[in-house]
């Protein structure tokens, strides 16, 4: 069993951090919220006073923190992980960020002698507490094979996609699916129901025809088909609007970077943008069909 630092125990971090205490890892645990702190005590885990404090003890670093600027602070800042942790400790980033920066922290952990992946995850908040979330990992074979069995306690799926950053690049790829094909599925609805056509009628015809998609039979944004989808309760999150708006954002950079042009993407990210400026940024991102609904 390994001595797990876990940094960042937010919505995702603290039921992925509850998950490998119960596999039997030893974890100790930083967030900047006490509370947050508190609830990994309370599930039998230790407490540091930094990041770099519980990183100096541990074999394996994992963050789940909000975004790029976040993860660059805690392991590039002064005192950071990268400064702090011992040669060989495998470092794994879960947040969802900018290629560029994942790639960035794994070249200067890798001049420490730090293997580092970047493994950001797709489940939410579900996933992370049943553990089933999948990984999408960008770093060595050979730390991808070092992580594997840590990973496997916190989720069903884990896929390496290739070196440093690729973990990223698929998970802004999908989430560019997910936002475009949320809202084609809304529209069809309101357009359905505009048309005189039930809800329900749409769906089972849909979800078995070429429209099937899993904005329409996992997480349908009508309440009523999918029973347990955010829509059955008054869309809260799940996945807010703002995370929505937040990956749809970095998957517009990745295209300007690359230049390539994702214009379903591209206006995935304004309809998310104008949701969000509406009132809708906490709310779950199916919520968008209400938005189009206007
Ligand atoms: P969250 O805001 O609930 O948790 C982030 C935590 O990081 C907070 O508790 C915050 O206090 C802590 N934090 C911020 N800066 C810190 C610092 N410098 N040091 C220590 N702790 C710090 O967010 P979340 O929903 O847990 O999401 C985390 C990441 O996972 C994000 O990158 C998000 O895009 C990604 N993600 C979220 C979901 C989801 O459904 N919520 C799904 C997939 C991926």
């Amino acid at each position: 069993m390994a001595k797990v630092a876990f940094i960042g125990l937010g919505n995702m971090g603290l039921p992925m951090a509850q998950n490998l205490l119960k596999a039997g890892h030893q974890v100790e645990g930083f967030d900047l919220s006490p509370a947050s702190v508190e609830k990994l005590k309370a599930a039998g885990g230790a407490i540091a006073t930094n990041a770099a404090e519980a990183a100096k003890r541990a074999e394996v670093v994992i963050t789940m923190l909000p975004a790029g600027k976040q993860v660059r602070e805690v392991y590039l800042g002064a005192g950071g992980i990268v400064e702090t942790a011992r040669p060989a400790t495998l470092l794994i980033d879960s947040s969802t960020i900018d290629v560029e920066t994942a790639r960035a922290v794994a070249a200067a952990a890798e001049k420490k002698d730090l293997a580092m992946l970047d493994a950001p995850v797709s489940g939410g908040v579900g996933g992370a507490t049943a553990g089933t979330l999948t990984f999408m990992v960008g770093g060595s074979d050979k730390a991808f094979a070092q992580a594997k069995p840590i990973l496997e306690q916190m989720g069903k799926t884990i896929v390496h996609a290739g070196g440093a950053g690729n973990g990223q690049a698929a998970k802004i790829c999908n989430n560019m699916i997910l936002g475009v094909s949320m809202i084609a599925v809304s529209e069809a609805f309101v357009l359905a129901e505009k048309l005189g056509l039930d809800a329900q009628k749409l769906f089972d015809i849909s979800s078995k025809s070429s429209g099937q998609c899993w904005s329409m039979t996992s997480y349908c944004p009508v309440p009523g088909p999918v029973p347990a989808s955010p829509a059955n309760r008054d869309y809260q999150p799940g996945f807010t609007a703002a995370m929505m708006l937040k990956d749809l954002n970095l998957a517009q950079d990745a295209a300007k970077a690359a230049g390539t042009k994702t214009p379903l993407g591209a206006n995935a990210a304004k309809v998310y943008a104008d949701y969000a400026e509406s009132g809708g940024a906490g709310q779950d991102f199916s919520g968008i069909i209400r938005h189009l609904k206007k």
